[in-house]
């Protein structure tokens, strides 16, 4: 049997400033740490009949497939606030394969080396940041959330020298596509309305045919994007996850979370917690990240600019309109998705004042985000929460009352509340605990805590100590992970 590559490279086609042509760079010893099953048969592709050696040459860029074309992708984008160029400086995409669906994935190796868009880097990356990567967004993908995915992760049997001398790894990205606002930052910036025109034409072939044929395809592709965003944030928000850099070279076009470096999920609620110890005034904190995509959204309405109206004045206006229809977007869907966690059908006037106050009493008494909602679910995870408080307990009577309307009994709104709060998110401590192990070659806890995070909305037996908060009083931080 043959593994199912089904190659159909069309980023590559594209004129030469999109991208550099370039092999990933092999590495010394390859060895596979992890093979993700599910996705290889999501994609329809067949490992079985290689043998360990040959899945780790081929997830090391050591011997690419047939009927790949591998580039690295020229992009820019604004870190935190500040426009830079940049591009895939340790990445390449190998090609986009098709399942048998048809369905297009990018196919991308990250680590595989320097490229013409590394500038200081050494194009390399370590097996914690690509192991936690491969955890978190497998995590999403399982939650529920649009997500790029991890098919696999190989040690190099390099060093890369950071703070300390790591373990080389690269993690194979499947994406719809890694065309992020950046890449039109990148072709905006120079000024030729045909490049701009090539690249806005190829993302709605490629993502959003349905508007192809319409009279504004920009404002159209605007519009869209937007809600996409709104829909990914709200997702996010509802698990209590933390982007931590959400750079517009980090915003995809097709809707999915992407780059997993110094993000986390919440534990304790505050609006404000920030993870990543680059970011030191808060701009990706957890309550800013509908803010942060409206700007961001900004930005990518800037570049649509010249193709919406030949008018500037006119393209502005109707730019402008768009970006300001976020909030009451993004509130709106927040709200409901609000609702969906407490189990509230139907519309009340007064259901945002009962969801805030709720949260502004976890807020104070700084209760577990996740587990809060999981007691309200009847399943009791004994931390250090106060469930018999006073204020909760009043907030609780409105809550059971505002349950009646439109209800018909616990079955319809638990129903309801268990398809969106998680019984299980990967809490920090057990994510580094797993990696630590990992590092040292023991994969028994990676794959454990794999086949956990498989199904957050199941019940499982003994999962407590990954249900817990960390004990530790230490703030978590997380780092960018290059
Ligand atoms: P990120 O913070 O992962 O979004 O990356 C920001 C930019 O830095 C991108 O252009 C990456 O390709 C580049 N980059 C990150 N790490 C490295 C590295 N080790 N070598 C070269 N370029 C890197
Ligand atoms: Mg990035």
């Amino acid at each position: 049997m043959t593994i199912g590559w089904c190659f159909d490279n069309t980023y590559s086609k594209l004129p030469d400033i999109f991208k550099e042509n370039i092999n990933p760079l092999p590495v010394k010893k390859p060895e596979l740490v992890v093979l993700n099953k599910d996705l290889a048969k999501k994609l329809d592709l067949n490992f079985s009949d290689l043998n360990n050696k040959e899945i780790s040459e081929l997830f090391a860029g050591n011997s690419l497939p047939p009927e790949s074309n591998s580039i690295a992708q020229a992009y820019a984008g604004h870190q935190f606030g500040h426009f830079t160029m940049l591009g895939d400086g340790r990445a390449v995409l190998i090609g986009e394969h098709l399942s048998k669906k048809k369905d297009r994935y990018d196919i991308q190796f990250k680590g595989s080396g320097k490229t013409a868009f590394s500038r200081n880097g050494d194009g390399r990356a370590a097996l914690g940041p690509m192991l936690r990567e491969y955890i978190i967004s497998e995590a999403m993908h399982n939650l529920g959330i649009p997500t790029t995915r991890s098919l696999a992760v190989v040690k190099t049997g390099e060093e890369v020298v950071r703070e300390t001398s790591l373990q080389g790894a690269i993690l194979t990205r499947v994406a719809l596509s890694h065309i992020r606002v950046g890449t039109f930052q990148y072709i905006a910036a120079r000024q030729k309305r045909e490049e701009l025109e090539i690249l806005l034409n190829y993302v709605i072939e490629r993502h959003y045919p349905s508007i192809k044929n319409s009279k504004n395809k920009s404002i159209d592709l605007l519009e869209i994007v937007m809600k996409k965003q709104i829909d990914l944030i709200i997702n996010w928000m509802r698990v209590g996850f933390i982007h931590g850099v959400m750079n517009t070279d980090n915003m995809s076009i097709s809707g999915e979370t992407i780059d997993y470096g110094p993000c986390a999920f919440m534990d304790v609620y505050d609006p404000k917690t920030v993870f990543s110890s680059i970011d030191k005034m808060g701009r990706y904190a957890y309550c800013n990240q509908p803010v942060i995509a409206k700007w961001n959204l900004s930005r990518f309405a800037e570049c649509l600019i010249p193709l919406i109206d030949k008018d500037q004045n006119k393209a502005i206006k109707l730019a402008t309109e768009m970006i300001n229809s976020f909030e009451k977007n993004y509130e709106e869907k927040w709200l409901n998705m609000m609702r969906d966690k407490l189990g509230l059908f139907g519309v009340e006037d007064k259901d945002k004042f009962l969801i805030l106050d709720l949260l502004t009493w976890m807020h104070q008494k700084k209760v577990d985000y996740t587990n809060t909602f999981c007691h309200l679910m009847n399943f009791e995870i004994k931390g250090k929460e106060n469930f018999e408080d006073n204020d909760f307990k009043s907030w609780k009577k409105r809550w059971y009352e505002r349950l009646k309307i439109n209800n018909n009994g616990p079955e319809k709104y638990t129903k309801l509340m268990r398809s969106v709060n998680p019984l299980v998110i990967p809490r920090n401590h057990k994510v580094e605990e797993v990696l630590e192990e990992a590092n040292n070659g023991n994969l028994e806890p990676l794959n454990k805590f794999l086949e956990i995070l498989d199904k957050p909305y199941s019940e499982q037996k003994d999962i407590i100590n990954f249900q817990l908060p960390s004990s530790s009083n230490e703030k978590y931080k997380t780092f960018c992970g290059t």
